[in-house]
């Protein structure tokens, strides 16, 4: 007999209700079990009343996507990620343990909107071209693979957006980050930070590089940073990044 089971690695976007897809929803609302980290579940508990949620700790993802996938082998389960599942995200480890078990699971990946786009439609049109994305935690990659990242892009025209610029135990990575770019881009870079985006206590700043660390104490684990490229600009309360229409049109 074919089992019922089934596994949903949901990307539940930045935290907004408004933020979160139809799909998203219909999978939450469809399993029996909810698993994810704490704040992740308090941002869907409006879909969760009844089921059976397993609570998990940062750093728990193995054991989170391996007891995930048993329970699936008979259960609807839902797996939770804040954003998207691919941004730094469970649908990564999920597989991998999936891969290494060598059993035949039933899985869909649901998309979520990743930090980089809510953050971007805060601050405007940042990324309005090629862009990179970097992640300064060294918990899983070497500091020094970062910083060659962080070197290569600043060196090329990408903006570049930063992801967990800062925990309780990295506090000095996003000052190295920043001076690592400034060797690349001028001062007058536009950067944006948006803290809790679509949430509670959301907050935007809009600075530039040669300013960006007089905010160092507002950068949290809750903070995505955008680097501007060397045609950004800041035009009122926005930056706009021009994807090249002056090059051919008149605007
Ligand atoms: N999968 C997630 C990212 C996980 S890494 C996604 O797609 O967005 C965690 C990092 O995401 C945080 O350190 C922060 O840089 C960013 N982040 C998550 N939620 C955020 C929010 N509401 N506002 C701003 N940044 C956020």
């Amino acid at each position: 007999m074919q089992s019922q089971g089934r596994l949903y690695i949901v990307g539940i976007g930045p935290g907004g209700r408004e933020h979160r897809s139809r799909r998203a929803e219909e999978a939450i609302r469809e399993a029996e079990y909810i698993i994810g980290n704490k704040s992740y579940l308090e941002l869907i508990e409006d879909l969760t009343k009844g089921k059976r949620i397993i609570k998990s700790r940062m750093g728990e993802e193995i054991d989170r996507a391996k007891r995930a996938l048993v329970l699936s082998e008979e259960h609807k389960v839902a797996i939770v990620s804040g954003g998207d599942p691919n941004v730094y995200g469970m649908a990564g480890i999920v597989l991998e343990v999936a891969e290494k078990s060598d059993r035949d699971f039933d899985i869909e990946i649901i998309p979520g909107i990743t930090s980089a786009n809510a953050v971007a439609s805060v601050l405007g049109a940042p990324l309005n071209n090629d862009f990179a994305v970097i992640s300064l935690s060294d918990l899983l990659t070497p500091w020094e693979v970062i910083e060659r990242n962080l070197s290569a892009v600043a060196e090329a025209e990408f903006v570049i957006v930063l992801y967990n610029p800062r925990s309780r135990s990295r506090v000095g990575n996003f000052k190295r980050a920043i001076e690592i770019i400034r060797r690349f881009r001028a001062d007058d870079t536009p950067v944006g930070i948006v803290k809790n985006c679509t949430r509670e206590g959301e907050r935007r700043i809009i600075t530039n590089l040669r300013s960006v660390l007089t905010y160092d104490d507002e950068v949290d684990m809750h903070t995505t940073v955008i680097i501007g490229n060397r045609e950004s600009r800041i035009w009122k309360d926005w930056i706009i990044t021009p994807r090249g229409y002056h090059r051919k049109y008149r605007i």
